[in-house]
């Protein structure tokens, strides 16, 4: 039940009586409940085939069925590219389902900074040369470990770069940073991108939001790599955000609390540093 229950008063302020007013929202949740079971089992559905057709796809263009004409090769690249991007976003709207259910599962364990940005930065970097970008880390070796699941880490890192990479100018550098903070190790992935309004800083984490910007609409996305970020970091005890400034780039943050007592006794640097 909501419940809501509002003051009568009289002219002077005295409270006469209140009014309550009860909604039985019983039905709106089971809905909603509904709702999110049915997108998850569709979701699943829809991308048991797409792996099928990214497989075959993957082997015909392996020369499993000959050699292939160019225009041939060129429209099967186009077509697993297409799989891909579908399989992406079905996995993105499972997460979301997952997330909105309140199914997250995270499996902590104590994880070294260095080692889970070393592991992102390797996997983008064939990303980051087509588009003749430079993945520069400063991340020491020393760090506390952090207290997180590996898989999840990776991918709001991931997440994270790749974004920085799309909305890079060709040529530019993205430098990816951790710091230990007062509770926790804080990430930054920096980048000299087109920037985002200061007014949208906030919104670009809710669910779909896309900055209406030439440069969104160049990359194409969802809108939901954000929110799996936001979701993922806060469900870690964390915090994330973006400071950007329009024309000069772009830096998104986020914290992650670190193993009990795991802590150097060097004095934490400062945010902002
Ligand atoms: P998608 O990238 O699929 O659109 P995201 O949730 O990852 O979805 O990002 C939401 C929006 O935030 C993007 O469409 C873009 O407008 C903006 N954005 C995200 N990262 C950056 C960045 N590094 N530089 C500029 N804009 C960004």
């Amino acid at each position: 039940f909501h419940e809501f229950a509002a003051p009568v008063t009289d002219t002077e302020g005295h409270v006469l009586g209140r009014i309550y007013v009860y909604r039985d929202i019983t039905k709106e949740t089971e809905l909603d409940r509904m709702k999110t079971e049915f997108i998850a089992t569709v979701s699943h559905e829809l991308r048991t085939p797409m792996t099928s057709i990214k497989g075959a796809l993957g082997l015909v263009l392996g020369g499993a069925a000959g050699d292939l004409p160019p225009e041939a090769r060129e429209l099967l690249t186009i077509a697993r590219n297409n799989t891909d991007r579908l399989i992406r976003l079905i996995n993105d709207i499972l997460d979301i389902s997952r997330i909105e259910a309140g199914k997250m599962e995270i499996r902590r364990a104590p994880l070294s900074p260095a080692d889970v940005v070393r592991r992102a930065v390797e996997e983008m970097n064939a990303f980051a040369r087509q588009r003749n970008i430079t993945l520069t880390t400063d991340v020491p070796e020393g760090l506390a470990r952090v207290m997180a699941d590996a898989d999840r880490l990776h991918q709001v890192l991931d997440n994270l770069i790749s974004n920085a990479i799309k909305f890079s100018p060709q040529g530019s550098e993205v430098l990816i940073r951790a710091r230990e903070t007062g509770d926790g190790v804080r990430f930054d992935v920096i980048d000299r991108g087109p920037g985002i309004p200061a007014d949208q800083t906030g919104l670009i984490f809710e669910r779909f939001y896309r900055v209406d910007n030439a440069a969104s609409r160049k990359t194409g996305g969802t809108g939901l790599g954000l929110t799996i970020c936001k979701a993922i970091v806060e469900e870690h005890g964390g915090q994330i955000w973006v400071e950007s400034a329009l024309g000069e780039g772009s830096t998104f943050s986020f914290t992650i609390p670190v193993e009990p007592g795991g802590h150097v006794a060097e004095p934490p640097i400062p945010v902002g540093s």
